[in-house]
């Protein structure tokens, strides 16, 4: 049973509510999909059923690789009925994956909705095989969850690489920067933060394994994804402190997110503006022709990804568009404080899903543009909505000055193809 809307204290000047209900959303075994190409020496085995195969699999579409670098043990009626020793059957297949692929130098056990329904211990099975497995570094996180978001399998998984970084414990602050990036945009930012003169800057995760960042008291972290909660978690515990920012979505956000840096770490404005303002520039110039195409449009945000509330900052204040609805999964106050400071004031946000309720709002709407799960788009569009499938952005490099563009253009690809539908 869905249960009522409910109005929420004033959050800056944005008009909150919060629902609960039917939702439509994929679990965390999405985040793989992105995650294997990070980084680049690691594999996922993914501990679950054929449902769980087949997820990846479609969500990583048809990939052939040589060598690829996720799977999925599948466990079989034997195992669900207890005839079969799990903990064995894995163990024998670690063994003989690491055998037949000594490049794995990292390993991580991802769980799923039937390894919780058996009682699969993981971590244990982690801490065995890594010891067995010597020198590779087996963790384990959890994927599973129709309670969850698909990028929490990101945050689940960098949250399980921190217990194992390197302790930091030089005098110097260092920079780091949290979620996974293109590594384009990691090489982007890493040539404006050393225009800005700070030298020492990592990045979580690291394209290889024995290069993770190492941590300390004198970290400073600047998120590059919003929903990384229990990651930002076990930072702090290790004495990490982040700079409250917005997300470095077009030229506003990034500039923010850079002015953060530049702000902790003693960065003069005239350095400031000489390194970020050729960038800004280039992301303007490339914004000034969407702004035709997206003003004015009114956008409807399904609750999906978790970024819905930076990317409506970024079309309401750089594009123009209006926002009919933001409908998000989860509101982290602190990490979006920046980002629900700069939504219009008066912006509709709602946090939690009560799918039919949603739905029927946003049909009475008749939005311009959708943003939405996959499951959501085939529905709308038969209907006569165009949508944009919020997952895309997470594939695609989106941040930063010089994705700006590129940015806005995925939101007007389906007006587009719309409009070419009609005539
Ligand atoms: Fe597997 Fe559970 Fe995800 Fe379904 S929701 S794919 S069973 S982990």
């Amino acid at each position: 049973m869905n249960a009522p809307l409910a109005h929420q204290p004033p959050c800056g000047g944005i008009d909150l509510h919060q629902e609960q209900g039917q939702r439509a959303v994929f679990c965390g075994l999405t985040g793989i999909v992105w995650l294997h190409r990070k980084i680049q020496d690691a594999f996922f085995l993914v501990v679950g059923s054929r449902t769980c195969a087949h997820l990846i699999q479609s969500a990583a579409g048809v990939m052939i690789f040589a060598e690829p670098r996720f799977a999925t043990a599948i466990i079989d009626e034997r195992d669900l009925a207890g005839i079969a020793d799990a903990n064995e059957e894995l163990d024998r297949v670690v063994t003989r994956l690491i055998e037949r692929r000594p490049d794995i130098k990292l390993l991580f056990l991802v769980g799923s909705c039937p390894s919780e329904v058996i009682k699969l211990d993981l971590s244990r099975a982690a801490q065995r095989l890594s010891s067995r497995l010597n020198p590779v570094r087996v963790l384990n996180y959890s994927g599973s969850g129709i309670e969850t978001t698909f990028t929490q399998g990101e945050d689940a998984c960098l949250a399980a690489l921190v217990p194992d970084l390197p302790r930091d414990a030089d005098a110097a602050a260092s920079l780091l920067v949290v979620g996974a990036l293109a590594d384009v945009v990691e090489d982007q930012f890493l040539r404006m933060f050393s225009a800005m003169g700070i030298a020492d800057v990592r990045f979580l995760p690291a394209r290889r394994a024995n290069a993770m960042p190492a941590i300390g008291r004198n970290t400073r972290y600047l998120l590059a994804q919003p929903f990384l909660t229990d990651t930002a978690r076990a930072l702090e515990e290790r004495g990490a402190r982040r700079l409250p920012a917005p997300f470095p979505l077009g030229a506003e956000g990034t500039t923010g997110w850079l002015r953060a840096a530049a702000e902790a770490f003693g960065v003069s404005d005239a350095t400031f503006e000489a390194a970020t303002a050729p960038g800004r520039a280039r992301a303007e110039t490339a914004l000034a022709p969407q702004r035709e195409k997206l003003g004015g449009k009114r956008v409807f945000f399904f609750p999906d990804s978790q970024l819905e509330v930076p990317l409506a900052r970024f079309l309401a204040r750089e594009l123009g568009a209006e926002l009919v609805e933001v409908g998000t999964p989860y509101l982290h106050r602190g990490h979006l404080a920046a980002e629900i400071e700069l939504l219009p004031a008066g912006t509709r946000v709602t946090e939690g899903q009560s799918l039919d309720d949603q739905m029927d709002r946003c049909r009475a709407a008749r939005p311009d543009l959708t943003v939405c799960g996959l499951g959501l788009a085939n529905p709308l569009e038969a209907e006569g909505l165009s949508t944009k499938w919020s997952i895309e952005l997470l594939f695609t490099p989106v941040q930063g000055y010089e994705q700006a563009g590129d940015l806005a253009e995925l939101f007007v690809r389906p007006l587009r193809r719309r409009a070419l539908l009609e005539v």
